[in-house]
């Protein structure tokens, strides 16, 4: 068997130690004589499983009781339209775009009300997080939204926004469980799984318990109504029973390797490896500014575009996969999310030197 480096930015790296035991577990799930794919959601077997990933989950993140974890399905971007009918009361709230994201995120809610541009870094190619310490927050917005951490741009908020008492909903997809958090701060966040936690097809959304209520929107349907899917602990309908499984293994990989500070430490040192390169490199250069890097989606370019097509196919002959940028910014995009091992960035950093050096004078 060999593996390569995955450097996708999603659906991305799982751990070998989860992969192997889902493995393991495929034919015969602990003497079920059958796979978690083909059980009913309802059993009990099941049932301990989709508990023991929220009571791991809520462990992690250390998420406080007044808080709701749910398992949604639809991907993250079926949360674009479901924030807004299930909390846009007032019909406006106040968005901070930052990328693809959030400018998605904030065109959904257009749909259902008045949504405000709070700020944007559309300006700079979102190559920067802007500041939001004094944002125009007016008394009759909802909340304010952010998208934490922007997969395509490759930046990050460093700290949250002065939302001036209103309620803050970020979707933390490409981000979630790369390091502590103060859930508190939050009223909700959401991830969906494919980036950093598990396979696609799960959403997990954790939410304030007081902001769950019938008030929504009129004509929300059913399935796109948070009270519904917090009253039957995700089991309204049939959840993403595999993709939450797994993403229960990957807790458990999180908590037995030392939990999320240890996930910190790890995902600091491997962006500081490439992002040191990345400054000392006469041939590649990062888009970001540095004081919005992120830790876990890397995008850098060598500013010849035919330059970067020869770097993207000599890697992956090398075994260094998915380092095509994406289609909207072009260049390249290293993902370096929990799963990526130290070994993996530092193997990236030496065939990136050896490809400058042979090509430097090109
Ligand atoms: C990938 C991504 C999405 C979209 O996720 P889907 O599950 O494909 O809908 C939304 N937000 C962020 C930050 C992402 O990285």
């Amino acid at each position: 068997m060999s593996r390569i480096y995955n450097f996708s930015a999603g659906p991305a790296m799982l751990p070998v130690e989860v992969l192997q035991e889902a493995a393991d577990e495929m034919l015969d799930y602990r003497g079920c004589g059958m796979s978690v794919m083909e059980m009913s959601h309802r059993s009990k077997v099941y049932e301990t499983i989709i508990q023991e990933a929220q009571a791991d989950l809520r462990t992690l993140l250390g998420i406080p009781d007044n808080y709701k974890v749910l398992f949604l399905q639809g991907g993250a971007s079926t949360q674009f339209a479901m924030i807004p009918m299930n909390f846009m009361k007032n019909r406006k709230a106040g968005y901070v775009v930052t990328g693809q994201w959030a400018k998605k995120a904030f065109a959904e809610a257009k749909i259902f009300g008045e949504a405000v541009e709070l700020a944007s870094s559309a300006d700079k190619t979102f190559s920067y997080i802007p500041d939001c310490s004094d944002l125009p927050i007016t008394d009759d917005m909802d909340y304010v939204y952010i998208c934490e951490n922007n997969t395509i741009y490759g930046t990050k908020f460093k700290t949250l926004p002065n939302t001036k008492g209103k309620n803050l909903i970020a979707d933390v997809s490409s981000c979630f469980l790369s390091e502590p958090i103060d859930v508190t701060k939050y009223a909700m966040l959401y991830a969906g799984a494919q980036k950093n936690v598990g396979p696609a097809g799960v959403t997990i959304c954790i939410i304030r318990e007081d902001l769950i209520t019938e008030d929504v929107l009129p004509q929300t349907p059913t399935m796109l109504r948070y009270k519904i899917h917090a009253d039957n602990g995700s089991m309204y309908n049939t959840p993403p029973a595999y993709a939450i499984y797994i993403c229960g293994k990957v807790f458990k990989w999180l908590l037995k390797t030392g939990g999320l500070e240890k996930r910190k430490e790890v995902n600091e040192e491997k962006a500081k490896i490439l992002y040191d390169f990345l400054d000392s490199s006469e041939l590649f250069k990062g888009t970001v500014e540095p004081a919005s890097r992120s830790l876990m989606n890397v995008p850098f370019v060598t500013g010849d575009s035919e330059l970067d097509a020869k770097f993207i196919a000599e890697s992956k002959a090398a075994g260094f996969e998915n380092l095509k940028g994406h289609r909207t910014v072009g260049g390249m995009r290293a993902s370096i999310y929990n799963a990526m091992p130290v070994e993996g960035v530092k193997a990236l950093v030496e065939f990136m030197k050896k490809f400058e050096a042979e090509n430097k004078h090109a």
